[in-house]
């Protein structure tokens, strides 16, 4: 089974194949390259967690991804079991350079969005975005709407303009 159409979205972990940690550190691909090419900026300590700066994850054409709301210039994959978020364009900066808290719906809620989308034929259009979270591309809901509400608007309208 193709990986994009499994019954769940797809986050860092099974695109990239490795860990979160791994990927970090990974000096070909991860943030290490990045890093690098930004002239060997400092990746944060392990423990040095801004509580106070949460970024809401969403899912974007059937993967996890977090928009960062800060610069507004990036998205990255998001690993459900490492919820940690460094911005590759700001590094952070406005959460002091720290990473900043992934928050993803309970594992309940998580189950009952899955089976909403996975409904839509076009990948294109599993997309949900939670309050609080940028919607930076156009085909990205801005809105708090539940699958539901997004799979009865899909349902009406053949178009999806965004
Ligand atoms: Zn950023």
């Amino acid at each position: 089974m193709p990986v994009l159409f499994a019954t769940a979205p797809i986050d860092g972990a099974g695109y990239f194949r490795q860990s979160y940690q791994a990927w970090v550190y990974d000096g070909r691909r991860g943030l290490a390259a990045v890093a690098r090419s930004l002239g060997n900026v400092i990746l944060p300590p392990e423990i040095e967690v801004n509580a106070e700066a949460p970024i809401r994850a969403q899912i974007h054409e059937w993967r996890w991804v977090a928009n960062c709301d800060d610069c507004r210039k990036d998205w990255s994959f998001i690993w459900l079991d490492d919820l940690r978020y460094l911005c590759v364009r700001c590094w952070n900066a406005a959460a002091g350079g720290l990473w900043r808290p992934v928050v993803v719906p309970s594992e309940r809620r998580r189950a009952a969005i899955y089976g909403e989308l996975a409904a839509r034929p076009d990948i294109l259009t599993r997309n949900w975005v939670p309050a609080g979270a940028l919607g930076e591309d156009r085909k990205v809901r801005k809105t708090d709407e539940s699958a539901a509400q997004l799979a009865r608007e899909t349902s009406e309208h053949s178009d999806d303009g965004g």
